[in-house]
Protein backbone atom coordinates (compact mmCIF):
# COMPACT_ATOMS: atom_id res chain seq x y z
CA UNK A 1 0.00 0.00 0.00
CA UNK A 2 3.04 2.35 0.69
CA UNK A 3 4.56 2.62 -2.24
CA UNK A 4 2.23 3.89 -4.62
CA UNK A 5 -0.66 5.71 -4.39
CA UNK A 6 -3.44 4.62 -7.57
CA UNK A 7 -6.27 6.86 -8.07
CA UNK A 8 -8.50 6.53 -10.65
CA UNK A 9 -5.74 5.25 -13.47
CA UNK A 10 -3.49 7.65 -11.93
CA UNK A 11 -0.46 6.44 -9.91
CA UNK A 12 1.10 8.58 -7.17
CA UNK A 13 4.90 8.49 -5.60
CA UNK A 14 4.38 9.25 -2.08
CA UNK A 15 7.92 10.81 -2.51
CA UNK A 16 9.95 14.08 -2.11
CA UNK A 17 10.86 15.43 -5.45
CA UNK A 18 13.84 17.27 -6.26
CA UNK A 19 16.29 17.66 -8.90
CA UNK A 20 13.73 16.27 -11.33
CA UNK A 21 13.65 13.02 -9.41
CA UNK A 22 10.89 11.19 -7.16
CA UNK A 23 13.30 9.97 -4.23
CA UNK A 24 12.34 8.53 -0.47
CA UNK A 25 14.01 10.67 2.28
CA UNK A 26 17.75 10.14 3.17
CA UNK A 27 16.11 8.82 6.38
CA UNK A 28 13.56 6.25 5.09
CA UNK A 29 11.50 7.63 7.43
CA UNK A 30 7.83 7.86 6.73
CA UNK A 31 4.52 9.62 7.95
CA UNK A 32 1.04 8.42 7.47
CA UNK A 33 -1.17 10.30 5.13
CA UNK A 34 -4.84 9.26 6.87
CA UNK A 35 -8.35 10.10 5.52
CA UNK A 36 -10.22 11.77 7.82
CA UNK A 37 -13.39 10.43 6.98
CA UNK A 38 -12.93 6.59 8.33
CA UNK A 39 -9.49 7.31 10.07
CA UNK A 40 -7.57 4.95 7.22
CA UNK A 41 -4.24 5.10 6.26
CA UNK A 42 -4.27 6.13 2.39
CA UNK A 43 0.10 6.25 1.94
CA UNK A 44 2.99 6.86 4.16
CA UNK A 45 4.74 10.09 2.68
CA UNK A 46 8.72 10.16 2.83
CA UNK A 47 10.06 12.59 5.52
CA UNK A 48 12.36 15.10 4.09
CA UNK A 49 15.66 15.61 6.41
CA UNK A 50 17.87 18.45 6.60
CA UNK A 51 19.65 16.89 3.97
CA UNK A 52 16.87 16.37 1.65
CA UNK A 53 16.53 19.70 2.32
CA UNK A 54 19.33 21.30 1.53
CA UNK A 55 19.64 19.03 -2.34
CA UNK A 56 16.17 20.58 -3.03
CA UNK A 57 17.43 24.21 -2.69
CA UNK A 58 20.70 23.58 -4.44
CA UNK A 59 18.43 22.03 -7.05
CA UNK A 60 16.46 24.86 -7.29
CA UNK A 61 19.31 27.76 -7.13
CA UNK A 62 21.11 25.44 -9.69
CA UNK A 63 17.87 25.85 -12.06
CA UNK A 64 17.92 29.43 -11.64
CA UNK A 65 20.23 30.86 -14.15
CA UNK A 66 18.81 28.57 -16.64
CA UNK A 67 15.02 28.83 -16.23
CA UNK A 68 14.85 32.65 -15.20
CA UNK A 69 16.43 33.70 -18.80
CA UNK A 70 14.01 30.84 -20.59
CA UNK A 71 11.82 32.92 -22.54
CA UNK A 72 8.70 34.03 -21.28
CA UNK A 73 6.63 32.54 -24.03
CA UNK A 74 8.28 29.03 -23.43
CA UNK A 75 7.17 29.53 -19.88
CA UNK A 76 4.02 30.54 -20.53
CA UNK A 77 3.77 27.58 -22.48
CA UNK A 78 4.52 25.13 -20.06
CA UNK A 79 1.91 26.46 -17.61
CA UNK A 80 -0.89 26.33 -20.12
CA UNK A 81 0.27 22.78 -20.51
CA UNK A 82 -0.29 22.32 -16.79
CA UNK A 83 -3.89 24.21 -16.77
CA UNK A 84 -4.71 21.36 -19.93
CA UNK A 85 -3.84 18.12 -18.12
CA UNK A 86 -5.46 19.39 -14.80
CA UNK A 87 -8.57 19.89 -16.91
CA UNK A 88 -8.85 17.07 -18.83
CA UNK A 89 -8.22 15.00 -15.29
CA UNK A 90 -10.32 17.03 -13.07
CA UNK A 91 -12.14 14.32 -11.27
CA UNK A 92 -8.07 12.58 -10.32
CA UNK A 93 -7.20 16.12 -8.62
CA UNK A 94 -10.59 15.81 -6.89
CA UNK A 95 -10.85 12.45 -5.45
CA UNK A 96 -7.20 12.92 -4.14
CA UNK A 97 -8.06 16.19 -2.11
CA UNK A 98 -11.42 14.48 -0.95
CA UNK A 99 -9.42 11.50 0.14
CA UNK A 100 -6.72 13.31 2.13
CA UNK A 101 -8.33 16.33 3.50
CA UNK A 102 -12.22 15.27 3.40
CA UNK A 103 -13.83 17.82 1.83
CA UNK A 104 -16.93 16.95 0.21
CA UNK A 105 -16.91 16.09 -3.71
CA UNK A 106 -18.57 19.57 -4.66
CA UNK A 107 -16.03 21.35 -2.70
CA UNK A 108 -13.16 19.26 -3.94
CA UNK A 109 -14.12 20.04 -7.73
CA UNK A 110 -14.69 23.47 -6.85
CA UNK A 111 -11.27 24.05 -5.57
CA UNK A 112 -9.44 21.82 -8.53
CA UNK A 113 -11.19 24.26 -11.08
CA UNK A 114 -10.26 27.22 -9.40
CA UNK A 115 -6.30 25.96 -8.56
CA UNK A 116 -6.43 24.89 -12.24
CA UNK A 117 -6.87 28.48 -13.50
CA UNK A 118 -3.82 29.69 -11.60
CA UNK A 119 -1.81 28.05 -14.45
CA UNK A 120 -3.81 29.50 -17.38
CA UNK A 121 -4.20 32.60 -15.80
CA UNK A 122 -0.45 33.13 -15.13
CA UNK A 123 0.28 31.71 -18.61
CA UNK A 124 -1.38 34.89 -19.74
CA UNK A 125 0.26 37.30 -17.48
CA UNK A 126 4.19 35.51 -18.07
CA UNK A 127 4.02 36.97 -21.47
CA UNK A 128 2.92 40.66 -19.75
CA UNK A 129 5.51 41.23 -17.40
CA UNK A 130 5.76 44.81 -17.42
CA UNK A 131 8.45 47.69 -17.56
CA UNK A 132 8.56 51.20 -17.41
CA UNK A 133 10.52 53.78 -19.56
CA UNK A 134 10.47 57.50 -19.15
CA UNK A 135 12.78 60.52 -19.09
CA UNK A 136 13.76 62.34 -16.26
CA UNK A 137 12.48 65.44 -15.06
CA UNK A 138 15.80 67.14 -15.98
CA UNK A 139 16.38 65.64 -18.99
CA UNK A 140 20.00 64.20 -18.14
CA UNK A 141 19.10 60.61 -18.05
CA UNK A 142 16.61 57.96 -19.60
CA UNK A 143 14.83 56.14 -16.88
CA UNK A 144 14.62 51.98 -17.76
CA UNK A 145 13.24 50.06 -15.07
CA UNK A 146 12.40 46.09 -15.30
CA UNK A 147 11.71 43.74 -12.98
CA UNK A 148 13.52 40.47 -12.61
CA UNK A 149 12.86 36.78 -11.32
CA UNK A 150 13.93 37.18 -7.41
CA UNK A 151 15.75 33.65 -7.03
CA UNK A 152 14.69 30.51 -5.64
CA UNK A 153 11.17 30.65 -3.77
CA UNK A 154 10.06 28.57 -0.89
CA UNK A 155 6.52 27.98 -0.73
CA UNK A 156 4.81 27.16 2.20
CA UNK A 157 0.87 25.66 1.67
CA UNK A 158 -2.03 24.58 4.36
CA UNK A 159 -3.98 21.88 4.19
CA UNK A 160 -7.72 23.65 4.03
CA UNK A 161 -7.23 24.29 -0.08
CA UNK A 162 -4.19 21.78 -0.80
CA UNK A 163 -4.48 22.51 -4.53
CA UNK A 164 -5.66 26.31 -4.81
CA UNK A 165 -2.77 27.54 -2.14
CA UNK A 166 -0.04 25.64 -4.47
CA UNK A 167 -0.71 26.63 -8.00
CA UNK A 168 -1.63 30.20 -6.48
CA UNK A 169 2.30 30.12 -5.63
CA UNK A 170 3.75 27.85 -7.99
CA UNK A 171 1.97 29.54 -11.45
CA UNK A 172 3.25 32.78 -10.53
CA UNK A 173 6.19 32.22 -9.42
CA UNK A 174 7.38 30.11 -12.42
CA UNK A 175 5.89 32.48 -14.89
CA UNK A 176 8.35 35.12 -13.03
CA UNK A 177 11.14 33.00 -13.91
CA UNK A 178 11.67 31.47 -10.09
CA UNK A 179 12.68 28.10 -9.40
CA UNK A 180 10.91 26.95 -6.27
CA UNK A 181 10.84 24.64 -3.30
CA UNK A 182 6.91 23.73 -2.04
CA UNK A 183 6.01 22.53 1.34
CA UNK A 184 2.88 21.48 1.56
CA UNK A 185 0.91 20.58 4.80
CA UNK A 186 1.53 17.31 6.20
CA UNK A 187 -1.63 16.33 6.33
CA UNK A 188 -2.32 16.77 2.24
CA UNK A 189 1.07 15.93 0.63
CA UNK A 190 -0.59 13.81 -1.80
CA UNK A 191 -2.41 16.62 -3.73
CA UNK A 192 1.10 18.72 -3.50
CA UNK A 193 2.75 15.38 -5.35
CA UNK A 194 0.29 15.29 -7.91
CA UNK A 195 0.33 18.67 -9.28
CA UNK A 196 4.50 18.19 -9.20
CA UNK A 197 3.88 15.27 -11.08
CA UNK A 198 1.80 17.64 -13.59
CA UNK A 199 4.40 20.29 -13.82
CA UNK A 200 7.07 17.44 -14.78
CA UNK A 201 4.40 15.84 -17.21
CA UNK A 202 4.01 19.77 -18.46
CA UNK A 203 7.84 19.73 -19.39
CA UNK A 204 9.01 21.81 -16.05
CA UNK A 205 12.98 21.39 -16.10
CA UNK A 206 14.36 19.21 -13.44
CA UNK A 207 15.29 21.47 -10.47
CA UNK A 208 12.48 23.95 -11.52
CA UNK A 209 10.13 22.77 -8.95
CA UNK A 210 11.13 20.71 -5.58
CA UNK A 211 8.64 18.89 -3.55
CA UNK A 212 9.92 18.61 0.35
CA UNK A 213 8.16 17.12 3.40
CA UNK A 214 10.13 17.62 6.58
CA UNK A 215 9.13 16.83 10.12
CA UNK A 216 9.59 18.38 12.37
CA UNK A 217 8.67 21.61 9.99
CA UNK A 218 9.81 24.67 11.93
CA UNK A 219 13.57 24.04 11.91
CA UNK A 220 13.71 22.90 8.47
CA UNK A 221 12.41 25.73 7.45
CA UNK A 222 14.43 28.18 9.64
CA UNK A 223 17.49 26.42 8.08
CA UNK A 224 16.69 26.66 4.28
CA UNK A 225 15.64 30.59 5.19
CA UNK A 226 19.17 30.81 6.50
CA UNK A 227 20.36 29.34 3.10
CA UNK A 228 21.99 32.18 1.10
CA UNK A 229 20.38 31.30 -2.30
CA UNK A 230 16.58 31.26 -0.70
CA UNK A 231 15.29 35.09 -1.62
CA UNK A 232 11.55 34.46 -1.44
CA UNK A 233 9.26 33.06 1.29
CA UNK A 234 5.41 32.92 0.06
CA UNK A 235 3.17 31.48 3.36
CA UNK A 236 -0.58 30.84 3.67
CA UNK A 237 -1.30 29.39 7.11
CA UNK A 238 -2.30 30.47 10.47
CA UNK A 239 -1.07 34.09 11.63
CA UNK A 240 0.66 32.65 14.60
CA UNK A 241 3.21 30.71 12.44
CA UNK A 242 3.22 33.43 10.17
CA UNK A 243 4.66 36.18 12.69
CA UNK A 244 7.54 33.46 13.54
CA UNK A 245 8.04 33.13 9.72
CA UNK A 246 8.32 36.74 9.44
CA UNK A 247 11.15 36.62 12.43
CA UNK A 248 13.14 34.43 11.00
CA UNK A 249 13.18 35.93 7.52
CA UNK A 250 14.15 39.03 8.89
CA UNK A 251 17.79 37.68 9.46
CA UNK A 252 18.73 37.45 6.04
CA UNK A 253 15.63 40.37 5.05
CA UNK A 254 13.80 37.74 2.82
CA UNK A 255 10.99 38.71 0.61
CA UNK A 256 8.13 37.77 2.16
CA UNK A 257 4.78 37.35 1.27
CA UNK A 258 2.10 36.49 3.68
CA UNK A 259 -1.19 35.47 3.14
CA UNK A 260 -2.77 34.54 7.00
CA UNK A 261 -5.67 34.33 8.99
CA UNK A 262 -8.97 35.69 8.81
CA UNK A 263 -12.18 36.40 10.65
CA UNK A 264 -14.58 37.34 8.17
CA UNK A 265 -17.54 39.72 9.29
CA UNK A 266 -20.92 39.13 7.32
CA UNK A 267 -23.71 42.04 7.73
CA UNK A 268 -26.64 41.56 6.54
CA UNK A 269 -28.30 45.39 6.45
CA UNK A 270 -32.31 46.43 7.28
CA UNK A 271 -33.73 46.10 3.25
CA UNK A 272 -31.66 43.36 1.97
CA UNK A 273 -32.95 40.87 -0.21
CA UNK A 274 -33.19 38.03 1.97
CA UNK A 275 -33.24 35.65 -0.97
CA UNK A 276 -29.98 36.82 -1.76
CA UNK A 277 -28.43 36.96 1.54
CA UNK A 278 -29.40 33.66 2.90
CA UNK A 279 -28.20 32.13 -0.71
CA UNK A 280 -24.92 34.57 -0.25
CA UNK A 281 -24.42 33.82 3.60
CA UNK A 282 -24.92 29.90 3.04
CA UNK A 283 -22.15 29.81 0.28
CA UNK A 284 -19.77 32.51 2.30
CA UNK A 285 -20.24 30.24 5.21
CA UNK A 286 -20.12 26.59 4.12
CA UNK A 287 -17.84 26.71 0.78
CA UNK A 288 -15.31 24.49 1.83
CA UNK A 289 -17.22 22.88 5.13
CA UNK A 290 -16.00 26.47 6.40
CA UNK A 291 -12.43 25.92 6.68
CA UNK A 292 -11.71 29.03 5.19
CA UNK A 293 -9.67 31.92 5.73
CA UNK A 294 -12.22 33.85 3.99
CA UNK A 295 -15.22 32.10 5.54
CA UNK A 296 -17.95 34.45 6.82
CA UNK A 297 -17.13 33.81 11.25
CA UNK A 298 -18.94 36.95 12.23
CA UNK A 299 -22.50 36.92 11.40
CA UNK A 300 -23.80 40.84 12.29
CA UNK A 301 -27.71 40.68 11.40
CA UNK A 302 -29.76 43.56 11.81
CA UNK A 303 -33.16 42.77 13.86
CA UNK A 304 -35.44 44.06 11.29
CA UNK A 305 -34.52 41.03 9.26
CA UNK A 306 -32.77 38.58 11.90
CA UNK A 307 -35.56 36.17 13.05
CA UNK A 308 -36.52 35.96 9.01
CA UNK A 309 -32.54 35.65 8.15
CA UNK A 310 -31.85 33.23 11.23
CA UNK A 311 -35.04 30.82 10.15
CA UNK A 312 -34.21 30.44 6.65
CA UNK A 313 -30.21 29.74 6.75
CA UNK A 314 -31.86 27.18 9.59
CA UNK A 315 -33.50 25.61 6.65
CA UNK A 316 -30.64 25.64 4.54
CA UNK A 317 -27.89 24.11 7.25
CA UNK A 318 -30.25 21.46 8.38
CA UNK A 319 -30.93 19.83 4.67
CA UNK A 320 -26.95 19.06 4.50
CA UNK A 321 -26.52 15.91 3.80
CA UNK A 322 -23.01 15.22 5.43
CA UNK A 323 -20.84 12.43 4.85
CA UNK A 324 -17.79 11.15 3.41
CA UNK A 325 -16.67 12.67 0.19
CA UNK A 326 -15.84 9.70 -2.28
CA UNK A 327 -20.37 9.44 -2.08
CA UNK A 328 -20.65 12.63 -4.49
CA UNK A 329 -24.20 13.68 -3.05
CA UNK A 330 -23.09 14.64 -0.10
CA UNK A 331 -22.27 18.75 0.80
CA UNK A 332 -20.38 18.74 3.55
CA UNK A 333 -17.90 16.23 4.29
CA UNK A 334 -14.89 15.28 7.10
CA UNK A 335 -13.08 17.68 8.78
CA UNK A 336 -9.50 17.66 8.07
CA UNK A 337 -8.93 15.64 11.22
CA UNK A 338 -10.15 14.93 14.42
CA UNK A 339 -8.20 17.21 16.18
CA UNK A 340 -9.63 20.22 13.86
CA UNK A 341 -13.28 19.07 14.96
CA UNK A 342 -12.41 18.61 18.47
CA UNK A 343 -11.61 22.48 17.95
CA UNK A 344 -14.41 23.45 16.38
CA UNK A 345 -16.58 21.55 19.07
CA UNK A 346 -14.66 23.07 21.79
CA UNK A 347 -15.82 26.52 20.55
CA UNK A 348 -19.39 25.63 20.22
CA UNK A 349 -19.33 24.55 23.58
CA UNK A 350 -17.50 27.60 24.53
CA UNK A 351 -19.79 29.67 23.01
CA UNK A 352 -23.15 28.02 24.89
CA UNK A 353 -21.24 28.58 28.20
CA UNK A 354 -20.71 32.38 27.03
CA UNK A 355 -24.63 32.40 26.51
CA UNK A 356 -25.27 31.63 22.73
CA UNK A 357 -28.10 29.12 21.93
CA UNK A 358 -27.37 26.33 19.39
CA UNK A 359 -30.74 26.31 17.09
CA UNK A 360 -29.42 23.36 14.41
CA UNK A 361 -26.27 21.41 14.52
CA UNK A 362 -23.76 21.14 17.81
CA UNK A 363 -23.24 18.00 17.10
CA UNK A 364 -19.96 15.56 16.31
CA UNK A 365 -20.60 13.00 13.89
CA UNK A 366 -20.37 9.12 15.18
CA UNK A 367 -17.67 8.06 12.99
CA UNK A 368 -14.78 10.55 11.23
CA UNK A 369 -14.01 13.50 11.47
CA UNK A 370 -17.43 15.21 11.20
CA UNK A 371 -19.21 17.91 12.65
CA UNK A 372 -22.72 18.94 11.72
CA UNK A 373 -23.42 22.24 10.26
CA UNK A 374 -24.79 24.21 13.35
CA UNK A 375 -26.32 27.67 13.70
CA UNK A 376 -25.72 29.72 17.32
CA UNK A 377 -27.64 32.79 17.92
CA UNK A 378 -27.60 35.24 20.89
CA UNK A 379 -23.79 35.29 20.25
CA UNK A 380 -21.87 38.28 21.88
CA UNK A 381 -19.86 40.49 19.97
CA UNK A 382 -16.28 40.05 21.55
CA UNK A 383 -17.05 36.37 22.76
CA UNK A 384 -15.06 33.52 22.08
CA UNK A 385 -16.50 32.14 19.36
CA UNK A 386 -16.18 35.57 17.78
CA UNK A 387 -13.29 36.58 18.36
CA UNK A 388 -11.70 33.49 17.05
CA UNK A 389 -11.56 32.02 13.39
CA UNK A 390 -13.88 28.83 13.68
CA UNK A 391 -12.31 26.88 10.55
CA UNK A 392 -15.74 24.94 10.41
CA UNK A 393 -19.09 24.50 9.90
CA UNK A 394 -20.91 27.30 12.28
CA UNK A 395 -22.65 29.85 11.95
CA UNK A 396 -22.39 32.41 14.56
CA UNK A 397 -24.98 35.34 14.91
CA UNK A 398 -24.59 38.84 16.14
CA UNK A 399 -28.10 40.69 16.16
CA UNK A 400 -27.40 44.60 15.71
CA UNK A 401 -29.77 47.67 15.98
CA UNK A 402 -27.46 50.83 13.99
CA UNK A 403 -25.46 50.52 11.39
CA UNK A 404 -22.46 52.56 12.41
CA UNK A 405 -22.12 49.76 15.15
CA UNK A 406 -22.04 46.96 12.99
CA UNK A 407 -19.61 48.82 11.12
CA UNK A 408 -17.68 49.26 14.01
CA UNK A 409 -17.88 45.76 15.38
CA UNK A 410 -17.07 43.84 11.97
CA UNK A 411 -13.47 46.52 12.44
CA UNK A 412 -13.40 45.67 15.99
CA UNK A 413 -10.43 42.73 14.80
CA UNK A 414 -6.61 42.45 14.36
CA UNK A 415 -7.84 40.20 11.10
CA UNK A 416 -9.07 42.20 7.66
CA UNK A 417 -8.97 39.39 5.18
CA UNK A 418 -12.35 39.60 4.14
CA UNK A 419 -16.38 41.10 4.73
CA UNK A 420 -19.80 40.61 3.03
CA UNK A 421 -22.43 42.99 2.97
CA UNK A 422 -26.12 42.35 1.91
CA UNK A 423 -28.61 45.40 1.59
CA UNK A 424 -29.34 47.77 -0.83
CA UNK A 425 -26.29 47.92 -3.36
CA UNK A 426 -25.64 51.38 -2.55
CA UNK A 427 -25.52 51.29 0.78
CA UNK A 428 -24.24 47.75 1.05
CA UNK A 429 -21.03 49.47 -1.08
CA UNK A 430 -20.94 52.36 1.10
CA UNK A 431 -20.71 50.01 4.11
CA UNK A 432 -18.14 47.89 2.19
CA UNK A 433 -15.57 51.15 1.73
CA UNK A 434 -15.62 51.34 5.60
CA UNK A 435 -14.24 47.98 6.35
CA UNK A 436 -10.35 48.12 7.23
CA UNK A 437 -10.20 44.65 5.12
CA UNK A 438 -8.68 43.83 1.92
CA UNK A 439 -11.58 42.43 0.24
CA UNK A 440 -15.34 42.92 -0.09
CA UNK A 441 -18.20 40.96 -1.55
CA UNK A 442 -20.91 42.96 -2.26
CA UNK A 443 -24.23 40.69 -2.43
CA UNK A 444 -22.34 37.63 -2.85
CA UNK A 445 -20.71 35.00 -1.23
CA UNK A 446 -17.53 33.72 -2.96
CA UNK A 447 -15.09 36.42 -3.79
CA UNK A 448 -12.33 34.82 -4.82
CA UNK A 449 -11.08 35.01 -8.42
CA UNK A 450 -7.65 33.98 -9.96
CA UNK A 451 -8.35 37.45 -12.06
CA UNK A 452 -8.33 39.40 -8.59
CA UNK A 453 -5.80 40.64 -6.27
CA UNK A 454 -6.46 38.32 -2.73
CA UNK A 455 -5.09 39.50 0.23
CA UNK A 456 -5.66 41.03 3.21
CA UNK A 457 -4.74 44.21 5.95
CA UNK A 458 -4.09 44.21 9.35
CA UNK A 459 -2.57 40.68 10.76
CA UNK A 460 -3.73 38.86 7.54
CA UNK A 461 -1.18 39.28 5.58
CA UNK A 462 1.39 41.02 3.31
CA UNK A 463 1.26 41.11 -0.23
CA UNK A 464 -1.17 40.43 -2.51
CA UNK A 465 -2.46 36.86 -4.50
CA UNK A 466 -3.63 36.48 -8.26
CA UNK A 467 -4.69 39.05 -10.28
CA UNK A 468 -1.86 41.04 -11.97
CA UNK A 469 0.04 41.63 -8.63
CA UNK A 470 0.26 37.80 -7.77
CA UNK A 471 3.36 38.38 -10.53
CA UNK A 472 4.85 41.21 -8.84
CA UNK A 473 5.44 39.30 -5.52
CA UNK A 474 8.21 36.96 -7.38
CA UNK A 475 10.09 39.62 -9.29
CA UNK A 476 12.19 42.51 -8.26
CA UNK A 477 12.61 45.48 -9.93
CA UNK A 478 15.58 47.60 -11.40
CA UNK A 479 16.31 50.66 -12.68
CA UNK A 480 18.82 51.45 -15.04
CA UNK A 481 19.86 55.08 -15.59
CA UNK A 482 21.39 56.31 -18.74
CA UNK A 483 22.30 59.47 -19.92
CA UNK A 484 21.06 60.80 -22.75
P1 LIG B 1 -3.11 25.68 9.65
O1 LIG B 1 -3.61 25.87 11.03
O2 LIG B 1 -3.97 26.24 8.58
O3 LIG B 1 -2.60 24.28 9.37
P2 LIG B 1 -0.37 26.41 10.03
O4 LIG B 1 0.17 27.80 10.05
O5 LIG B 1 -0.22 25.57 11.24
O6 LIG B 1 -1.86 26.62 9.59
O7 LIG B 1 0.24 25.59 8.80
C1 LIG B 1 0.40 26.13 7.52
C2 LIG B 1 1.67 25.60 6.92
O8 LIG B 1 2.77 26.03 7.72
C3 LIG B 1 1.77 24.07 6.86
O9 LIG B 1 2.46 23.71 5.69
C4 LIG B 1 2.58 23.77 8.10
O10 LIG B 1 3.26 22.53 7.99
C5 LIG B 1 3.55 24.93 8.10
N1 LIG B 1 4.14 25.20 9.40
C6 LIG B 1 3.63 24.95 10.62
N2 LIG B 1 4.50 25.34 11.58
C7 LIG B 1 5.57 25.86 10.95
C8 LIG B 1 6.80 26.44 11.38
N3 LIG B 1 7.10 26.59 12.66
N4 LIG B 1 7.66 26.87 10.44
C9 LIG B 1 7.37 26.76 9.13
N5 LIG B 1 6.24 26.23 8.66
C10 LIG B 1 5.34 25.78 9.56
Amino acid sequence: MTDTVHVTDVVLFPNLYIDGEWRPGSTGDRFPVVDPSDGSTIAEFAVASEVDCDAAVEAAAAAFPAWSATAPRVRSEILRRAWEILTDEVDVFTEIMVRENGKSWPDAKAEASYATEFFRWFAEEAVRIPGEYRLSPAGDKHIIVTHHPIGVALLITPWNFPAAMATRKLAPALAAGCTTILKPASETPLTAAYVVDVLERSGVPKGVVNLITPKPVGPAVSRMLAHPAVRKLSFTGSTEVGRDLLKSSADRVINTSMELGGNAPLIVLPGADLDIAVEGAFLAKMRNGGSACTSANRFYVHESVHDAFVERMTERLAAMSVGPGLDRRNQLGALVSVKERDKVADLVDTAVAEGARIVTGGAKGERGAFYAATLLIDVAHGSTINATEIFGPVTAVVRFAEVDEAVSKANDSEFGLVAYVFGEERQAIQVGQRLDVGMVAINRGVISDPAAPFGGTKQSGLGREGSTEGILEFLETQYLAVTV
